[in-house]
């Protein structure tokens, strides 16, 4: 996609503080941390959200799953953290292209709010 804001950080294209990779992800930093970790996970491939992947590619869409895991032992919490699919403008997703959210490193309360 020529416009998608995540396709270009994928290309490098936009600089992004990347955590982690693999052959179908990108792990990077959120511009705007909610919590001490808050990192990005999306697919290599553009794919408007977390349904579409699953469809699309499954390999992909559990490597998004497997890959946020990765990131939160390396972020030194391997056991807690939540990881957050927003879908739809209505539930706030602004970027559409999926990315699976990672926060941790804090107290998350529940439910959200
Ligand atoms: P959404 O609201 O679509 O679920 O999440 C989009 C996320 O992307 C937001 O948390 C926002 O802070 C983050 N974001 C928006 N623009 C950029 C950017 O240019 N670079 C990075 N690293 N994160 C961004
Ligand atoms: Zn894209």
């Amino acid at each position: 996609m020529d416009d998608c804001l995540f396709c270009k950080i994928v290309a490098g294209e936009i600089p992004a503080d990347v955590v982690h990779t693999t052959e179908r992800t990108v792990a990077f930093r959120d511009l705007n941390p909610q919590a001490p970790t808050h990192v990005l996970v999306v697919p290599r491939q553009h794919f408007a959200n977390a349904a579409e992947l699953a469809a699309g590619d499954p390999v992909a869409s559990a490597e998004l799953v497997t890959t946020a895991a990765a990131v939160a032992t390396a972020e030194g919490h391997p056991d807690d953290y939540r990881l957050v699919f927003n879908t739809g403008a209505g539930a706030g997703q602004t970027v559409f292209h999926t990315h699976l959210h990672v926060l941790g490193g804090r107290d998350l309360g529940w439910p959200p709010g």
